[in-house]
């Protein structure tokens, strides 16, 4: 006689059951000392598959997005959920951080933005009509912002999607691998381009001031910029070749035209990201 699963009393075969994945029934398991193996085992296996994805996700650019859709899909951290735990890890961290590309303060909005000008109008007019101080207003945005932040960037994973599905409209991946592919970017992108740039960044000025040196040249939007960009690029050109096929040249031409994409991208999404602070507030 053949075992019988415990869940959904489906006769057993291997070590789960073929109709719910019930594992089978171990004398061990209600034992506390096979409770605490399977427990250690359980966070151990979670730290794996965590830093097995984020090892990928990091050294062989384009990896995880491949496997992905060869449906090789145990050894790696799901897209979403990936891109969701580095989204809290940087809701956490972005205190800390310098170099605020997603989350930009009152302040950022109304003196380094080329709609800086209409920013200005509109707040004025605000505190007017409120009767409030620039400082309470600030203080309000600015913790609203942060809130929205995580929210907002979402919204740039299907936009990506969509150029990386018009310029490789050719190489026969389906819709949901550009969106995969786009998880995956902003993942990367988030982790090296936002928490560990920002960290770097963060104890440069914190050695410069010790120094006593002046730190603003180093610091100006230029320089943050085109790192953030050649971060991208050099992420990109290889990702490409591996998920989209291609020659270096054509991959790298592409990881250029997406590295710029990314500067409108950006400043739409810092647009987009005052209003609705704005509406919020
Ligand atoms: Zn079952």
């Amino acid at each position: 006689m053949a075992p019988r699963c415990s869940n959904c009393n489906q006769p057993l075969t291997g070590p789960y059951c073929s109709q719910c994945g019930e594992p089978v029934r171990n004398p061990d398991d209600l034992t506390l000392r096979g409770f605490l193996i399977k427990s250690a085992a359980t966070l151990l296996d979670l730290e794996r598959g965590l830093f097995g994805t984020l090892h990928r996700l990091v050294t062989k650019p384009g990896q995880l997005t491949q496997e992905f859709l060869r449906g090789r899909r145990k050894t790696q951290v799901h897209p979403f959920r990936l891109f969701l735990m580095i989204n809290v890890l940087y809701f956490f961290l972005q205190p800390m951080l310098l170099s605020n590309t997603y989350n930009t303060r009152l302040k950022g909005h109304m003196n380094r933005q080329y709609y800086s000008p209409q920013v200005r109008q509109m707040i004025t007019q605000t505190l007017a009509t409120r009767k409030i101080d620039f400082e309470t207003y600030a203080e309000q945005f600015d913790k609203t912002t942060s809130k929205l932040t995580s929210l907002f960037m979402i919204t740039l994973v299907p936009l990506l999607a969509l150029i990386t599905a018009f310029l490789f409209r050719k190489a026969g991946v389906p819709a949901v691998g550009h969106l995969v592919f786009a998880l995956h970017f902003f993942s990367f992108f988030l982790l090296l381009g936002s928490i560990g740039f920002g960290l770097v960044l963060h104890g440069l000025f914190i050695l410069y001031k010790a120094m006593g040196w002046k730190a603003g040249s180093l610091f100006n939007e230029v320089v943050l910029s085109s790192s953030m960009l050649m971060i991208a690029m050099f992420y990109l050109q290889p990702a490409f070749r591996r998920v989209f096929g291609g020659g270096f040249w054509r991959s790298l031409g592409m990881a250029f035209v997406i590295g710029l994409l990314l500067f409108p991208i950006i400043i739409t999404y810092r647009y987009g990201l005052f209003l609705v602070t704005w509406v919020w507030v």
